[in-house]
Order: C-alpha cells, then sequence, then structure tokens
C-alpha cells in the first residue's frame, strides 16, 4: 500500500484500476468521467492492505479493492451491514459481483450507484491514504467526489448497531441499473436516495419528518428533497412516484422503537 501510494502521487495522470468494471467500460468507449483519459494505470486489485472485511474500533472496516462477492460471504457483514449485502446482492450478476468493489462503486460516484444511498444511511467515513472523509461530505457534484486526483480510497468504515433497510428498482430484478435506489433508518433518522438527483443524496425534509415520528409527512416532503429528470432509463415523473412509494414500504418494514 505504501509503495502504491507513493507512486500514484508522483504518476501524473494515474487512474486506479481495482475490479476494472467501471473503468474498463471507460477505457473501451473513451469515456472518461469524473477525470479525463489516464496515461498511467494503477492496479489495486491485489493490495492486501485493501482488502477484506473486519471489525475495529466499534465500526465495521472494508477494504476499499474487496469485492462485492467478499461482502456478501463476509460473516461480518450479513451480521452487522445487512442492508449493504443487500445492496451489493442486486449488482450487475455473479461476475460484476466478483470484481465489482465498494471503493470503485464510491470513486466513480454514479448518481445510481447501489451501495451509496446505503453507506450514507448507515453514516460511513470513507478512510483515504490521508484522511477520513463522512460519507455525506464526499460527493461534492455530479460524478465528482472530494478526493484528491492523487488521493486513493483504502477503506470505508461503518458504525455498528444500526437498523437499515434497502430497496432498489430497476427494469428488471437482476442486471439493471436503478432507476430509483433507496437506503432508510429510522434512528437515527436516515433516508438516503440514488438516481433522483445529479449525486446520492439525504432526503433532509423527509429525515427531519422522520425525526419527528411523522411517517406520512415523510413521504410528502420528499417529493421536495430530489430532483429527478427524464433520461434513457425512465422519467422525472415515474422516479418521483416509485421514490415516495418506496419510502413507505421500506418504513412500513422497520419497527418503530
Ligand atoms: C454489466 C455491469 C453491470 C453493473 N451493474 C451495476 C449495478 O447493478 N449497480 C451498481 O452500482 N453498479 C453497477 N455496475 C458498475 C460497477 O460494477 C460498480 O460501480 C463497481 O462497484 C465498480 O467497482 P470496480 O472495482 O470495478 O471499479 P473500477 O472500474 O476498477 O474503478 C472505477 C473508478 O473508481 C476508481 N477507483 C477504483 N478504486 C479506487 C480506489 N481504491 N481509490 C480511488 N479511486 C478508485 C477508478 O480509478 C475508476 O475511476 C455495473 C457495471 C457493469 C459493467
Amino acid at each position: 500500500l505504501k509503495d502504491a501510494v507513493q507512486w500514484y502521487r508522483s504518476t501524473p495522470e494515474c487512474r486506479p484500476l481495482a475490479g476494472g468494471t467501471d473503468l474498463m467500460v471507460m477505457l473501451h468507449a473513451g469515456t472518461f468521467r469524473p477525470r479525463p483519459r489516464p496515461r498511467a494505470i494503477l492496479d489495486v486489485w491485489s493490495i492486501p492492505e485493501l482488502k477484506g472485511v473486519r471489525r475495529t474500533q466499534g465500526m465495521l472496516e472494508i477494504g476499499a479493492a474487496e469485492s462485492y462477492t467478499g461482502i456478501i460471504r463476509s460473516r461480518d457483514a450479513q451480521e452487522h451491514v445487512p442492508a449493504l449485502v443487500a445492496a451489493a446482492r442486486t449488482i450487475g450478476a455473479a461476475q460484476i459481483q466478483n470484481r465489482g468493489t465498494l471503493g470503485g462503486n464510491l470513486a466513480n460516484a454514479s448518481p445510481a450507484g447501489d451501495t451509496l444511498p446505503v453507506l450514507l444511511a448507515y453514516d460511513a467515513v470513507v478512510v483515504s491514504d490521508r484522511r477520513s472523509i463522512p460519507i455525506d461530505q464526499f460527493f461534492t457534484g455530479y460524478r465528482k467526489t472530494a478526493l484528491q486526483p492523487d488521493e486513493l480510497i483504502v477503506a470505508v468504515r461503518i458504525p455498528l448497531g444500526r437498523r437499515v433497510v434497502f430497496r432498489k428498482v430497476g427494469t428488471r430484478a437482476a442486471q439493471a441499473i436503478s432507476k430509483v435506489v433507496m437506503a432508510v433508518s429510522r434512528s437515527p433518522a436516515r433516508a438516503a436516495i440514488g438516481s433522483v438527483a445529479e449525486v446520492p443524496l439525504r432526503a433532509a425534509r423527509a429525515e427531519a419528518a422522520l425525526a419527528r415520528h411523522d411517517d406520512a409527512g415523510a413521504v410528502n416532503a420528499l417529493a421536495d428533497d430530489i430532483r429527478p429528470i427524464d433520461d434513457v432509463r425512465s422519467t422525472a415523473s415515474y422516479r418521483r412516484a416509485v421514490a415516495q412509494n418506496i419510502l413507505r414500504e421500506l418504513l412500513d418494514a422497520l419497527p418503530r422503537s
């Protein structure tokens, strides 16, 4: 890891490659977000410090290059972050789950990234080679993050003891990009949503209503928290209706404490 960090810092226009399930698509298509075509690739897939799921300091720590399959199979992840396991199960199909990583989903920063609302609902912390970034400060704009150009994600830390539920709606149950993806917690009040704005976001008005135990108010308020658009996958009005339906459904699944 030390060598990789050093190499990344000293090599201009370099991009890390983890599972490659986003980056290889970009390399083939010639479309590079959020930065231009790289002149060098740093393969981080096999760096041992970036692998594994472990408990540390009252948190669950997941290595940035741990695959979705590794997360799905981890006993600790199943026990402590079942909503993240549920999200990992919906990503692509087996091949993508074997290669895709949490670090890649974060750095790619797609508004439709399926783990991102879950990480927001858990108040995860993104640990890089130089600092810790609270997840609600990580997404700074469309496909933009708080990462510096030479900053490597090392791990994600998730506080223990929170009940979060997850739901994704796509064109079909598997191999689908989200039209709406959501993760919700009652305590603390969190309603995090993807595919309804330029960034994965926390629905502030809905969360305020949830904190007052006003479920109906939260569902109504959600309409003002999101900024869905019409695109190839769906329409703004469909996304708005589905987002409110999912929030209602997830709240019904979460017992009041
Ligand atoms: C067929 C298919 C289906 C898919 N289905 C889904 C889906 O259902 N849901 C979903 O959310 N996504 C989906 N994806 C997108 C992709 O699989 C995920 O975003 C995945 O998490 C990317 O991880 P990766 O390790 O493959 O990233 P890579 O492709 O290796 O990298 C992605 C980006 O992250 C950067 N990066 C990687 N690791 C680090 C690091 N440690 N530090 C800093 N930057 C880093 C890379 O430089 C690159 O910019 C799909 C992709 C394909 C091809």
